[in-house]
């Protein structure tokens, strides 16, 4: 059966490794037709995009920089969404064309807050690669210039993403099953 368990609760394959691999090489094609003269730098969002970045970067063809950072939220009683950063950028970005490598845009406040950090640091240009996307979940106004793949309201684990801190070393997509 293509159903695991995580802790206290059931997943059931939702997207094989086939697909998302399929999809991450057509986003990583793009990106190879847009930014070819533009020396980018990649920003790759830790924990989850790991993989997907991973991934990404092997068919990202052009001469690039790739760099990470680390970024918490704080949800807990407060709505707004806090967003700490754990792991900063040591590069400085002052005009300079930059892609934010995410693992998913669900509600699109984390984004928000990374791109709003950008423009201030002084990056000419700043586009989203994101693995996944929520379109029904997003309450900001952001671009998104690439997504791999677009999936329902529902809560997933896998290729980077997590639940609880575990699956993030999953090959294929899992949503859980209510
Ligand atoms: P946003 O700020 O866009 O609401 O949320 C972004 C973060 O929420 C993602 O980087 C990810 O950590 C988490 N997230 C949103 N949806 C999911 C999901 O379905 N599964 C997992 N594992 N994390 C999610
Ligand atoms: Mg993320």
């Amino acid at each position: 059966m293509n159903t695991i368990q995580i802790k206290d609760k059931k997943f059931s394959l939702s997207i094989p490794e086939s697909e998302i691999l399929e999809a991450v090489r057509k986003v990583g094609e793009e990106i190879n037709r847009d930014l070819a003269h533009k020396n980018p730098l990649f920003i790759c969002v830790l924990n989850g995009a790991f993989m997907f970045a991973g991934d990404l970067m092997k068919t990202v063809s052009v001469p690039c920089e790739i760099t990470f950072i680390k970024l918490s939220s704080y949800d807990g009683l407060y709505t707004s969404g806090v967003v700490k950063e754990i792991i900063g950028l040591n590069e400085s970005v002052v005009g300079r064309t930059v892609v934010v490598v995410e693992d998913i845009v669900d509600t699109g406040i984390t984004m928000e807050r990374i791109l709003s950090s950008l423009r201030a640091k002084g990056a000419s240009e700043i586009r989203v690669a994101t693995f996944l996307q929520k379109p029904d979940a997003l309450q900001r106004d952001i671009q998104v210039d690439y997504v791999a793949m677009k999936i329902p309201n529902d809560f997933i684990v896998g290729y980077g993403l997590d639940y609880d801190g575990y699956g993030r070393n999953l090959k294929d997509i899992y949503t859980v099953v209510e």
